[in-house]
Protein backbone atom coordinates (compact mmCIF):
# COMPACT_ATOMS: atom_id res chain seq x y z
CA UNK A 1 0.00 0.00 0.00
CA UNK A 2 1.18 3.68 -0.71
CA UNK A 3 0.44 6.67 -0.38
CA UNK A 4 -1.23 8.34 -3.81
CA UNK A 5 -1.72 12.05 -4.38
CA UNK A 6 -3.59 12.18 -7.57
CA UNK A 7 -3.41 16.40 -8.54
CA UNK A 8 -5.88 17.29 -11.16
CA UNK A 9 -5.29 20.39 -13.39
CA UNK A 10 -7.18 23.05 -12.72
CA UNK A 11 -10.40 23.83 -14.35
CA UNK A 12 -10.70 27.87 -15.27
CA UNK A 13 -13.55 29.56 -14.29
CA UNK A 14 -14.61 31.71 -17.23
CA UNK A 15 -17.23 29.23 -18.84
CA UNK A 16 -18.56 25.54 -18.85
CA UNK A 17 -16.05 23.29 -19.91
CA UNK A 18 -16.50 20.67 -22.86
CA UNK A 19 -15.52 17.59 -23.41
CA UNK A 20 -12.05 18.19 -25.05
CA UNK A 21 -10.96 19.56 -21.26
CA UNK A 22 -12.13 16.66 -19.69
CA UNK A 23 -10.99 14.07 -21.94
CA UNK A 24 -7.40 15.59 -21.05
CA UNK A 25 -7.52 15.97 -17.33
CA UNK A 26 -10.39 14.81 -15.87
CA UNK A 27 -11.48 10.96 -16.75
CA UNK A 28 -8.05 9.81 -17.01
CA UNK A 29 -7.09 10.94 -13.84
CA UNK A 30 -10.34 9.46 -12.16
CA UNK A 31 -9.80 6.13 -13.77
CA UNK A 32 -6.40 5.86 -12.06
CA UNK A 33 -7.83 7.30 -8.68
CA UNK A 34 -10.30 4.49 -8.95
CA UNK A 35 -8.25 1.91 -10.21
CA UNK A 36 -5.79 2.53 -7.25
CA UNK A 37 -7.81 3.20 -4.68
CA UNK A 38 -9.23 -0.28 -5.65
CA UNK A 39 -5.75 -2.07 -5.37
CA UNK A 40 -5.59 -0.94 -2.40
CA UNK A 41 -3.70 2.05 -2.21
CA UNK A 42 -4.37 5.58 -0.04
CA UNK A 43 -5.46 8.03 -2.75
CA UNK A 44 -5.88 11.77 -2.36
CA UNK A 45 -7.27 13.05 -5.64
CA UNK A 46 -7.53 17.10 -5.28
CA UNK A 47 -8.68 19.99 -7.53
CA UNK A 48 -10.59 22.98 -7.98
CA UNK A 49 -11.43 25.90 -10.05
CA UNK A 50 -9.03 28.32 -11.16
CA UNK A 51 -10.49 31.31 -10.83
CA UNK A 52 -8.02 34.59 -11.05
CA UNK A 53 -6.18 36.46 -13.80
CA UNK A 54 -6.66 38.71 -16.57
CA UNK A 55 -9.42 36.80 -18.40
CA UNK A 56 -11.87 36.46 -15.58
CA UNK A 57 -11.55 40.04 -15.09
CA UNK A 58 -11.89 41.14 -18.77
CA UNK A 59 -15.39 38.24 -18.70
CA UNK A 60 -16.52 39.96 -16.08
CA UNK A 61 -16.34 43.73 -17.23
CA UNK A 62 -17.63 42.87 -20.74
CA UNK A 63 -20.60 40.81 -18.80
CA UNK A 64 -21.12 43.71 -16.39
CA UNK A 65 -20.65 41.98 -13.36
CA UNK A 66 -17.78 41.22 -10.54
CA UNK A 67 -14.87 38.71 -10.82
CA UNK A 68 -16.59 36.67 -8.12
CA UNK A 69 -19.75 36.80 -9.75
CA UNK A 70 -18.86 35.37 -12.71
CA UNK A 71 -16.37 32.74 -11.32
CA UNK A 72 -19.11 32.13 -8.42
CA UNK A 73 -21.45 31.33 -11.61
CA UNK A 74 -18.94 29.11 -13.69
CA UNK A 75 -17.18 27.11 -10.30
CA UNK A 76 -20.55 26.20 -9.59
CA UNK A 77 -21.52 25.01 -13.35
CA UNK A 78 -18.10 23.22 -13.51
CA UNK A 79 -18.53 21.59 -10.16
CA UNK A 80 -21.38 20.22 -11.27
CA UNK A 81 -20.21 18.66 -14.37
CA UNK A 82 -17.55 16.91 -12.62
CA UNK A 83 -20.31 15.03 -10.66
CA UNK A 84 -22.25 14.06 -13.91
CA UNK A 85 -19.11 12.50 -15.19
CA UNK A 86 -18.52 10.61 -11.65
CA UNK A 87 -15.22 12.21 -10.79
CA UNK A 88 -13.92 11.17 -7.62
CA UNK A 89 -12.14 14.25 -6.29
CA UNK A 90 -11.46 13.77 -2.51
CA UNK A 91 -11.91 17.00 -2.48
CA UNK A 92 -12.79 19.55 -5.40
CA UNK A 93 -12.56 23.44 -4.23
CA UNK A 94 -11.63 26.51 -5.80
CA UNK A 95 -8.96 28.96 -5.66
CA UNK A 96 -11.00 32.07 -3.98
CA UNK A 97 -10.83 30.32 -0.62
CA UNK A 98 -9.23 31.83 2.34
CA UNK A 99 -7.16 28.50 2.72
CA UNK A 100 -5.96 28.97 -0.66
CA UNK A 101 -4.89 32.71 -0.08
CA UNK A 102 -3.08 31.58 2.91
CA UNK A 103 -1.16 28.69 1.54
CA UNK A 104 -0.20 30.56 -1.87
CA UNK A 105 1.09 33.68 0.20
CA UNK A 106 2.96 31.17 2.76
CA UNK A 107 4.62 29.94 -0.30
CA UNK A 108 5.34 33.05 -2.05
CA UNK A 109 6.93 34.32 1.77
CA UNK A 110 9.28 31.19 1.98
CA UNK A 111 10.22 31.40 -1.58
CA UNK A 112 11.20 35.04 -0.83
CA UNK A 113 13.28 34.43 2.41
CA UNK A 114 14.94 31.90 0.64
CA UNK A 115 15.99 34.81 -1.95
CA UNK A 116 14.30 33.74 -5.13
CA UNK A 117 11.95 36.26 -5.78
CA UNK A 118 13.60 38.97 -6.94
CA UNK A 119 11.72 42.42 -7.79
CA UNK A 120 12.52 44.18 -10.86
CA UNK A 121 11.43 47.77 -12.65
CA UNK A 122 10.23 46.85 -16.72
CA UNK A 123 8.53 48.21 -19.19
CA UNK A 124 4.53 47.07 -19.12
CA UNK A 125 1.67 47.90 -20.95
CA UNK A 126 -0.99 49.08 -19.46
CA UNK A 127 -4.33 50.05 -19.84
CA UNK A 128 -5.34 53.58 -19.79
CA UNK A 129 -8.50 53.56 -18.73
CA UNK A 130 -7.76 51.09 -15.88
CA UNK A 131 -4.60 50.68 -14.69
CA UNK A 132 -4.59 47.15 -15.28
CA UNK A 133 -1.45 45.43 -16.80
CA UNK A 134 -2.61 44.35 -20.55
CA UNK A 135 -1.09 40.98 -21.36
CA UNK A 136 0.86 40.56 -24.42
CA UNK A 137 -1.89 38.62 -25.93
CA UNK A 138 -4.68 41.19 -25.09
CA UNK A 139 -2.43 43.79 -27.40
CA UNK A 140 -2.89 43.83 -31.47
CA UNK A 141 -1.15 45.73 -34.08
CA UNK A 142 0.72 45.91 -37.47
CA UNK A 143 4.06 43.14 -37.35
CA UNK A 144 7.08 45.37 -37.79
CA UNK A 145 8.67 42.06 -39.87
CA UNK A 146 6.03 41.46 -42.07
CA UNK A 147 3.28 44.15 -42.26
CA UNK A 148 0.15 41.68 -41.02
CA UNK A 149 -1.95 44.12 -39.77
CA UNK A 150 -3.18 41.90 -36.70
CA UNK A 151 -0.06 40.40 -34.86
CA UNK A 152 -0.33 39.35 -31.36
CA UNK A 153 1.79 41.32 -28.53
CA UNK A 154 3.56 38.08 -28.40
CA UNK A 155 3.82 36.61 -31.77
CA UNK A 156 2.96 37.38 -35.88
CA UNK A 157 0.51 34.19 -36.62
CA UNK A 158 1.38 35.56 -40.24
CA UNK A 159 5.26 35.36 -39.99
CA UNK A 160 5.30 33.67 -37.18
CA UNK A 161 7.94 35.65 -35.24
CA UNK A 162 8.01 36.00 -31.68
CA UNK A 163 7.16 39.63 -30.66
CA UNK A 164 7.26 41.89 -27.85
CA UNK A 165 4.30 44.70 -27.54
CA UNK A 166 6.10 47.57 -28.12
CA UNK A 167 7.45 46.57 -31.18
CA UNK A 168 4.24 46.71 -33.08
CA UNK A 169 3.55 49.43 -34.91
CA UNK A 170 -0.14 51.15 -34.25
CA UNK A 171 -0.18 49.15 -30.87
CA UNK A 172 -4.19 48.94 -30.01
CA UNK A 173 -6.13 46.87 -26.58
CA UNK A 174 -8.07 43.98 -28.08
CA UNK A 175 -10.44 44.39 -25.33
CA UNK A 176 -11.38 48.32 -25.90
CA UNK A 177 -9.25 49.27 -28.83
CA UNK A 178 -7.42 52.04 -26.56
CA UNK A 179 -3.56 52.44 -27.20
CA UNK A 180 -1.25 50.93 -24.91
CA UNK A 181 0.75 53.11 -22.39
CA UNK A 182 4.33 51.13 -22.09
CA UNK A 183 5.55 52.48 -18.35
CA UNK A 184 7.77 51.51 -15.86
CA UNK A 185 6.35 49.16 -13.54
CA UNK A 186 7.36 47.10 -10.32
CA UNK A 187 7.08 43.23 -10.16
CA UNK A 188 8.24 40.28 -8.61
CA UNK A 189 10.14 37.55 -11.14
CA UNK A 190 10.71 33.67 -9.41
CA UNK A 191 14.62 33.08 -10.69
CA UNK A 192 13.61 30.18 -12.57
CA UNK A 193 17.59 29.88 -13.73
CA UNK A 194 18.93 29.43 -10.32
CA UNK A 195 16.86 25.83 -10.27
CA UNK A 196 17.90 24.99 -13.50
CA UNK A 197 20.70 22.24 -12.36
CA UNK A 198 18.15 20.70 -9.48
CA UNK A 199 15.41 20.17 -12.18
CA UNK A 200 17.87 18.93 -14.82
CA UNK A 201 19.07 16.14 -12.14
CA UNK A 202 15.53 15.61 -10.88
CA UNK A 203 13.77 15.20 -14.55
CA UNK A 204 17.19 12.24 -14.98
CA UNK A 205 15.98 10.36 -12.57
CA UNK A 206 12.50 10.34 -13.78
CA UNK A 207 11.50 6.98 -15.47
CA UNK A 208 8.53 5.92 -17.18
CA UNK A 209 7.47 9.23 -18.06
CA UNK A 210 5.73 9.50 -21.46
CA UNK A 211 8.97 10.16 -23.66
CA UNK A 212 7.04 13.27 -25.34
CA UNK A 213 6.15 14.92 -21.42
CA UNK A 214 9.96 14.09 -20.58
CA UNK A 215 11.73 15.55 -23.79
CA UNK A 216 9.81 18.53 -23.60
CA UNK A 217 10.30 19.48 -20.06
CA UNK A 218 14.26 18.97 -20.84
CA UNK A 219 13.93 21.53 -23.49
CA UNK A 220 12.13 24.12 -21.43
CA UNK A 221 15.47 23.80 -18.99
CA UNK A 222 18.00 25.10 -21.48
CA UNK A 223 16.31 28.13 -22.22
CA UNK A 224 14.98 29.55 -18.53
CA UNK A 225 14.27 33.08 -17.69
CA UNK A 226 13.00 34.66 -14.82
CA UNK A 227 9.50 34.92 -14.62
CA UNK A 228 7.03 37.58 -13.50
CA UNK A 229 4.89 36.44 -11.11
CA UNK A 230 2.61 39.68 -10.24
CA UNK A 231 -0.15 41.93 -12.50
CA UNK A 232 -1.21 44.93 -12.25
CA UNK A 233 -4.23 43.92 -11.53
CA UNK A 234 -6.82 43.95 -8.78
CA UNK A 235 -8.32 40.62 -9.02
CA UNK A 236 -5.89 37.95 -7.12
CA UNK A 237 -4.13 37.04 -4.49
CA UNK A 238 -2.62 40.13 -2.81
CA UNK A 239 1.18 40.28 -2.31
CA UNK A 240 2.56 39.66 1.34
CA UNK A 241 5.08 41.73 1.53
CA UNK A 242 5.35 44.64 4.06
CA UNK A 243 4.67 47.80 1.34
CA UNK A 244 2.76 45.31 -1.01
CA UNK A 245 0.04 43.93 1.35
CA UNK A 246 -2.44 46.82 1.52
CA UNK A 247 -1.87 47.42 -2.55
CA UNK A 248 -5.11 46.83 -4.49
CA UNK A 249 -3.13 47.34 -7.66
CA UNK A 250 -0.86 44.37 -7.56
CA UNK A 251 -1.43 41.07 -7.42
CA UNK A 252 -0.19 37.38 -7.69
CA UNK A 253 0.07 36.09 -11.08
CA UNK A 254 -2.60 33.66 -11.74
CA UNK A 255 -0.38 31.10 -12.73
CA UNK A 256 2.05 31.15 -9.63
CA UNK A 257 -1.42 30.46 -7.12
CA UNK A 258 -3.08 28.00 -9.21
CA UNK A 259 -0.58 25.42 -9.45
CA UNK A 260 -0.38 26.40 -5.78
CA UNK A 261 -3.64 24.73 -5.46
CA UNK A 262 -2.67 20.86 -5.50
CA UNK A 263 -1.14 21.85 -1.78
CA UNK A 264 -4.23 24.16 -0.61
CA UNK A 265 -6.42 21.95 -1.49
CA UNK A 266 -4.91 19.29 -0.28
CA UNK A 267 -4.21 21.08 3.58
CA UNK A 268 -8.32 22.17 3.31
CA UNK A 269 -8.93 18.28 2.25
CA UNK A 270 -7.07 17.66 6.27
CA UNK A 271 -8.20 20.37 7.83
CA UNK A 272 -11.94 19.89 6.55
CA UNK A 273 -10.91 15.97 7.93
CA UNK A 274 -10.82 16.88 11.63
CA UNK A 275 -6.59 16.55 11.34
CA UNK A 276 -5.39 19.51 9.80
CA UNK A 277 -1.90 17.96 9.53
CA UNK A 278 -3.10 14.98 7.37
CA UNK A 279 -1.89 16.03 4.11
CA UNK A 280 1.62 15.52 5.11
CA UNK A 281 1.33 11.96 4.59
CA UNK A 282 0.89 12.92 1.11
CA UNK A 283 3.38 15.41 0.56
CA UNK A 284 6.24 15.44 2.91
CA UNK A 285 6.35 11.53 3.32
CA UNK A 286 9.80 10.73 1.01
CA UNK A 287 7.26 6.76 -0.09
CA UNK A 288 4.12 9.02 -1.01
CA UNK A 289 3.78 9.31 -4.73
CA UNK A 290 2.43 12.50 -7.00
CA UNK A 291 0.74 12.23 -10.22
CA UNK A 292 -0.02 15.35 -12.31
CA UNK A 293 -2.57 14.93 -14.87
CA UNK A 294 -3.20 17.55 -17.46
CA UNK A 295 -3.07 18.64 -21.43
CA UNK A 296 0.11 18.99 -22.87
CA UNK A 297 -0.15 22.97 -23.54
CA UNK A 298 0.45 23.35 -19.66
CA UNK A 299 3.60 21.27 -18.97
CA UNK A 300 5.49 23.69 -18.45
CA UNK A 301 3.18 24.70 -15.02
CA UNK A 302 3.75 20.91 -14.07
CA UNK A 303 7.39 20.15 -15.38
CA UNK A 304 8.95 23.52 -14.73
CA UNK A 305 7.41 25.81 -12.49
CA UNK A 306 5.65 23.84 -10.11
CA UNK A 307 8.80 21.96 -9.37
CA UNK A 308 11.17 25.15 -8.99
CA UNK A 309 8.35 26.55 -6.43
CA UNK A 310 8.40 23.20 -4.71
CA UNK A 311 12.26 23.19 -4.40
CA UNK A 312 12.99 27.08 -3.53
CA UNK A 313 9.92 26.70 -1.00
CA UNK A 314 12.29 23.58 0.64
CA UNK A 315 15.35 24.81 0.37
CA UNK A 316 17.81 26.11 2.42
CA UNK A 317 15.49 26.56 4.80
CA UNK A 318 12.29 24.89 4.55
CA UNK A 319 9.11 27.64 5.33
CA UNK A 320 6.79 26.80 8.01
CA UNK A 321 4.96 23.95 6.42
CA UNK A 322 8.74 22.07 6.02
CA UNK A 323 10.00 20.44 2.99
CA UNK A 324 7.67 19.36 0.41
CA UNK A 325 7.96 16.41 -2.52
CA UNK A 326 8.12 16.85 -5.95
CA UNK A 327 6.18 15.14 -8.35
CA UNK A 328 6.62 11.54 -9.08
CA UNK A 329 5.31 12.23 -12.87
CA UNK A 330 3.79 14.61 -15.20
CA UNK A 331 0.89 13.08 -16.76
CA UNK A 332 0.56 14.90 -19.55
CA UNK A 333 -2.13 14.30 -22.18
CA UNK A 334 -2.52 15.27 -26.03
CA UNK A 335 -5.35 17.33 -27.69
CA UNK A 336 -8.79 16.20 -28.96
CA UNK A 337 -9.79 17.73 -31.48
CA UNK A 338 -14.19 17.83 -32.97
CA UNK A 339 -14.78 16.45 -36.66
CA UNK A 340 -11.14 17.43 -37.35
CA UNK A 341 -11.19 21.15 -35.80
CA UNK A 342 -9.67 22.66 -32.69
CA UNK A 343 -12.42 23.14 -30.00
CA UNK A 344 -13.60 26.46 -29.88
CA UNK A 345 -16.37 27.95 -28.50
CA UNK A 346 -16.29 31.02 -30.23
CA UNK A 347 -16.89 29.55 -33.19
CA UNK A 348 -18.95 26.39 -32.19
CA UNK A 349 -16.54 23.69 -32.58
CA UNK A 350 -17.73 22.38 -29.56
CA UNK A 351 -19.68 20.78 -27.21
CA UNK A 352 -20.27 21.25 -23.37
CA UNK A 353 -19.79 18.85 -20.71
CA UNK A 354 -23.31 19.54 -19.74
CA UNK A 355 -25.19 19.55 -23.18
CA UNK A 356 -23.49 16.11 -23.36
CA UNK A 357 -24.56 14.40 -20.64
CA UNK A 358 -28.33 15.75 -20.95
CA UNK A 359 -28.41 13.46 -24.71
CA UNK A 360 -25.79 10.61 -23.72
CA UNK A 361 -24.90 8.41 -20.60
CA UNK A 362 -21.65 9.70 -18.87
CA UNK A 363 -20.56 5.78 -19.08
CA UNK A 364 -20.18 6.28 -23.29
CA UNK A 365 -17.80 9.13 -23.07
CA UNK A 366 -15.83 8.11 -20.43
CA UNK A 367 -15.64 4.73 -22.84
CA UNK A 368 -14.60 6.47 -25.57
CA UNK A 369 -12.00 8.92 -23.76
CA UNK A 370 -10.71 5.82 -22.45
CA UNK A 371 -10.62 3.88 -25.85
CA UNK A 372 -9.76 6.57 -28.18
CA UNK A 373 -8.97 9.41 -26.46
CA UNK A 374 -5.54 11.85 -26.46
CA UNK A 375 -3.65 9.67 -24.24
CA UNK A 376 -0.11 9.76 -26.37
CA UNK A 377 -1.24 11.17 -29.64
CA UNK A 378 -3.97 14.06 -30.91
CA UNK A 379 -7.55 12.21 -31.30
CA UNK A 380 -10.42 13.26 -33.00
CA UNK A 381 -13.67 12.97 -31.70
CA UNK A 382 -16.60 12.62 -34.52
CA UNK A 383 -20.06 11.61 -33.69
CA UNK A 384 -20.09 8.53 -36.07
CA UNK A 385 -16.94 7.07 -34.73
CA UNK A 386 -18.75 7.71 -30.85
CA UNK A 387 -21.64 6.12 -32.19
CA UNK A 388 -19.78 3.29 -33.35
CA UNK A 389 -18.00 2.81 -30.56
CA UNK A 390 -21.21 2.93 -28.07
CA UNK A 391 -23.20 0.53 -30.52
CA UNK A 392 -20.53 -1.92 -31.30
CA UNK A 393 -18.69 -2.30 -28.36
CA UNK A 394 -20.28 -1.42 -25.36
CA UNK A 395 -23.45 -2.51 -26.41
CA UNK A 396 -23.09 -5.14 -28.73
CA UNK A 397 -19.97 -6.25 -26.84
CA UNK A 398 -20.21 -5.78 -23.19
CA UNK A 399 -23.93 -4.86 -22.42
CA UNK A 400 -25.24 -7.73 -24.67
CA UNK A 401 -23.12 -10.26 -23.11
CA UNK A 402 -24.24 -8.99 -19.54
CA UNK A 403 -28.07 -8.92 -20.77
CA UNK A 404 -27.89 -12.23 -22.50
CA UNK A 405 -25.93 -14.37 -19.67
CA UNK A 406 -28.23 -12.78 -16.86
CA UNK A 407 -31.24 -12.82 -18.54
CA UNK A 408 -31.01 -16.29 -19.58
CA UNK A 409 -30.03 -17.70 -15.54
CA UNK A 410 -33.05 -15.54 -14.62
CA UNK A 411 -35.52 -17.18 -16.97
CA UNK A 412 -34.41 -20.71 -16.28
CA UNK A 413 -33.25 -21.00 -13.06
CA UNK A 414 -34.49 -17.70 -11.28
CA UNK A 415 -31.28 -17.44 -9.70
CA UNK A 416 -27.37 -18.06 -9.93
CA UNK A 417 -27.33 -21.48 -10.94
CA UNK A 418 -25.62 -24.53 -9.12
CA UNK A 419 -22.10 -25.49 -10.95
CA UNK A 420 -21.52 -29.14 -11.80
CA UNK A 421 -18.00 -30.27 -12.68
CA UNK A 422 -16.04 -28.01 -15.08
CA UNK A 423 -14.86 -28.75 -18.42
CA UNK A 424 -11.86 -27.93 -19.56
CA UNK A 425 -13.07 -24.91 -21.54
CA UNK A 426 -14.77 -23.27 -18.71
CA UNK A 427 -11.27 -23.89 -16.48
CA UNK A 428 -9.59 -22.10 -19.17
CA UNK A 429 -12.42 -19.29 -19.79
CA UNK A 430 -12.32 -18.43 -15.82
CA UNK A 431 -8.28 -18.67 -15.79
CA UNK A 432 -8.52 -16.19 -18.95
CA UNK A 433 -10.62 -13.66 -16.95
CA UNK A 434 -8.67 -13.96 -13.79
CA UNK A 435 -5.63 -13.16 -15.19
CA UNK A 436 -7.16 -9.78 -16.29
CA UNK A 437 -6.44 -8.75 -12.57
CA UNK A 438 -2.58 -8.39 -13.37
CA UNK A 439 -2.83 -7.65 -17.24
CA UNK A 440 -5.17 -4.85 -17.13
CA UNK A 441 -4.41 -3.45 -13.48
CA UNK A 442 -0.10 -3.30 -14.34
CA UNK A 443 -1.23 -1.48 -17.54
CA UNK A 444 -3.38 1.18 -15.45
CA UNK A 445 -0.90 1.89 -13.02
CA UNK A 446 1.45 3.07 -15.65
CA UNK A 447 -1.19 5.43 -16.99
CA UNK A 448 -1.32 3.12 -20.45
CA UNK A 449 -5.36 3.53 -19.91
CA UNK A 450 -6.26 2.64 -23.74
CA UNK A 451 -3.93 -0.34 -23.63
CA UNK A 452 -5.84 -1.54 -20.49
CA UNK A 453 -9.56 -0.74 -21.79
CA UNK A 454 -8.56 -2.49 -24.98
CA UNK A 455 -7.50 -5.72 -22.52
CA UNK A 456 -10.72 -5.48 -20.63
CA UNK A 457 -12.54 -5.72 -23.88
CA UNK A 458 -10.12 -8.39 -25.50
CA UNK A 459 -11.33 -10.06 -22.06
CA UNK A 460 -15.05 -9.49 -22.66
CA UNK A 461 -14.63 -10.90 -26.35
CA UNK A 462 -13.34 -13.91 -24.93
CA UNK A 463 -16.50 -14.68 -22.72
CA UNK A 464 -18.36 -13.99 -25.96
CA UNK A 465 -16.86 -16.44 -27.50
CA UNK A 466 -17.29 -18.59 -24.55
CA UNK A 467 -20.80 -18.02 -24.23
CA UNK A 468 -21.41 -18.23 -28.37
CA UNK A 469 -19.75 -21.67 -28.25
CA UNK A 470 -21.51 -23.39 -25.41
CA UNK A 471 -24.66 -22.12 -26.67
CA UNK A 472 -26.57 -22.88 -23.33
CA UNK A 473 -29.85 -21.92 -24.93
CA UNK A 474 -29.17 -25.55 -26.53
CA UNK A 475 -29.38 -27.20 -23.07
CA UNK A 476 -32.56 -27.35 -22.36
CA UNK A 477 -32.27 -31.02 -22.23
CA UNK A 478 -29.29 -30.83 -19.96
CA UNK A 479 -30.10 -28.68 -17.26
CA UNK A 480 -27.88 -29.29 -15.00
CA UNK A 481 -25.07 -28.34 -17.95
CA UNK A 482 -27.00 -25.36 -18.59
CA UNK A 483 -26.69 -23.90 -15.02
CA UNK A 484 -22.79 -24.74 -15.14
CA UNK A 485 -22.15 -22.75 -18.51
CA UNK A 486 -24.51 -19.88 -17.20
CA UNK A 487 -22.49 -19.74 -13.85
CA UNK A 488 -19.22 -19.66 -15.15
CA UNK A 489 -20.70 -17.06 -17.86
CA UNK A 490 -21.58 -15.11 -14.77
CA UNK A 491 -18.49 -15.11 -12.84
CA UNK A 492 -17.32 -14.05 -15.80
CA UNK A 493 -19.61 -11.23 -16.39
CA UNK A 494 -18.79 -10.78 -12.33
CA UNK A 495 -15.03 -10.35 -12.99
CA UNK A 496 -15.11 -8.47 -15.86
CA UNK A 497 -17.59 -6.06 -14.34
CA UNK A 498 -14.72 -5.28 -11.87
CA UNK A 499 -11.84 -4.66 -14.49
CA UNK A 500 -14.03 -2.39 -16.08
CA UNK A 501 -15.36 -0.76 -13.46
CA UNK A 502 -12.71 1.93 -12.93
CA UNK A 503 -13.73 2.83 -16.76
CA UNK A 504 -17.37 2.65 -16.49
CA UNK A 505 -18.02 3.10 -12.77
CA UNK A 506 -22.15 4.46 -13.28
CA UNK A 507 -22.89 0.80 -15.32
CA UNK A 508 -20.64 -1.29 -12.83
CA UNK A 509 -22.65 -0.30 -9.96
CA UNK A 510 -26.13 -0.78 -11.79
CA UNK A 511 -24.17 -4.65 -13.38
CA UNK A 512 -23.12 -4.84 -9.49
CA UNK A 513 -27.11 -4.82 -8.30
CA UNK A 514 -28.55 -6.93 -11.73
CA UNK A 515 -25.79 -9.73 -10.31
CA UNK A 516 -27.73 -9.44 -6.95
CA UNK A 517 -25.19 -7.64 -5.33
CA UNK A 518 -26.34 -5.03 -2.52
CA UNK A 519 -24.81 -1.88 -1.23
CA UNK A 520 -21.62 0.69 -3.04
CA UNK A 521 -19.60 -1.64 -5.57
CA UNK A 522 -18.32 1.86 -7.59
CA UNK A 523 -18.35 5.03 -4.90
CA UNK A 524 -19.66 8.00 -6.47
CA UNK A 525 -18.71 12.13 -5.38
CA UNK A 526 -21.28 14.33 -4.03
CA UNK A 527 -21.89 17.68 -4.18
CA UNK A 528 -21.63 19.64 -0.34
CA UNK A 529 -22.27 22.93 0.35
CA UNK A 530 -19.33 23.84 2.67
CA UNK A 531 -18.75 27.21 4.74
CA UNK A 532 -15.24 28.75 3.48
CA UNK A 533 -13.14 27.63 6.69
CA UNK A 534 -11.64 31.62 7.48
CA UNK A 535 -14.32 33.42 6.31
CA UNK A 536 -17.74 32.43 6.12
CA UNK A 537 -18.40 32.13 2.65
CA UNK A 538 -20.60 28.91 1.30
CA UNK A 539 -19.72 26.84 -2.00
CA UNK A 540 -20.36 23.45 -3.45
CA UNK A 541 -17.47 21.34 -3.28
CA UNK A 542 -17.12 17.41 -5.18
CA UNK A 543 -16.06 15.05 -2.13
CA UNK A 544 -16.72 11.71 -1.06
CA UNK A 545 -16.45 8.20 0.80
CA UNK A 546 -14.05 6.23 -1.61
CA UNK A 547 -13.00 3.49 0.90
CA UNK A 548 -16.24 1.81 0.35
CA UNK A 549 -16.53 -0.41 -2.83
CA UNK A 550 -15.10 -3.13 -4.92
CA UNK A 551 -11.64 -4.32 -4.66
CA UNK A 552 -9.26 -5.20 -7.54
CA UNK A 553 -9.61 -9.01 -6.95
CA UNK A 554 -11.44 -11.99 -8.01
CA UNK A 555 -15.01 -12.37 -5.93
CA UNK A 556 -16.72 -15.83 -5.95
CA UNK A 557 -20.39 -15.16 -6.94
CA UNK A 558 -23.06 -17.14 -4.84
CA UNK A 559 -24.87 -19.98 -6.05
CA UNK A 560 -28.82 -19.29 -5.30
CA UNK A 561 -28.66 -15.50 -5.26
CA UNK A 562 -31.90 -14.27 -7.21
CA UNK A 563 -31.73 -12.97 -10.23
CA UNK A 564 -34.32 -11.00 -12.11
CA UNK A 565 -34.81 -9.93 -16.17
CA UNK A 566 -32.23 -7.11 -16.58
CA UNK A 567 -33.33 -3.69 -17.97
CA UNK A 568 -30.16 -3.17 -20.42
CA UNK A 569 -27.52 -1.03 -19.13
CA UNK A 570 -26.67 0.35 -21.87
CA UNK A 571 -28.35 2.28 -24.89
CA UNK A 572 -27.89 1.63 -28.47
CA UNK A 573 -27.28 5.08 -30.43
CA UNK A 574 -29.52 5.86 -33.41
CA UNK A 575 -27.89 6.59 -36.76
CA UNK A 576 -29.94 9.60 -36.93
CA UNK A 577 -27.84 11.25 -33.70
CA UNK A 578 -24.70 11.88 -36.02
CA UNK A 579 -26.53 14.32 -38.40
CA UNK A 580 -28.52 15.87 -35.56
CA UNK A 581 -25.24 16.68 -33.65
CA UNK A 582 -23.37 17.86 -36.48
CA UNK A 583 -25.99 20.38 -37.46
CA UNK A 584 -25.52 21.84 -33.97
CA UNK A 585 -22.16 21.97 -34.47
CA UNK A 586 -23.11 24.35 -37.56
CA UNK A 587 -25.85 26.38 -36.43
ZN1 LIG B 1 4.58 39.14 -39.15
Amino acid sequence: MSRVLAAVAWPYANGPRHIGHVSGFGVPSDVFSRYMRMAGHDVLMVSGTDEHGTPIQVQADAEGVTPRELVDRYNRVIVEDLHGLGLSYDLFTRTTTGNHYQVVQELFQGLHDNGYIIAKTTLGAISPSTGRTLPDRYIEGTCPICGYDSARGDQCDNCGNQLDPDQLINPRSKINGETPEFVETEHFFLDLPAFADQLSAWLDTRDGWRPNVLKFSRNLIDDLQPRAITRDLEWGVPIPLDGWRDRDDKRIYVWFDAVIGYLSASIEWARRSGDPDAWRKWWQDPEAQGYYFMGKDNIVFHSVIWPSILLGYSSPKAGSLGALNLPTEVVSSEYLTMEGRKFSSSRRVVIYVRDFLERYDADALRYFIAVAGPESNDTDFTWAEFRRRNNDELVAGWGNLVNRSISMAAKNFGEIPAVGELTAEDERLLAAVRAGFDSVGQLLGKHRQKAAITEAMRIVGEVNKYFSDQAPWKLKEDKARMGTVLYVALQAVRDCNTLLTPFLPHSAQKIHELLGGTGVHAPMPEIVEVEDLDNGRTYPVLKGDYTVGAKWEHVAIELGTPLAAPTPVFRKLDESIVEEELARLQS
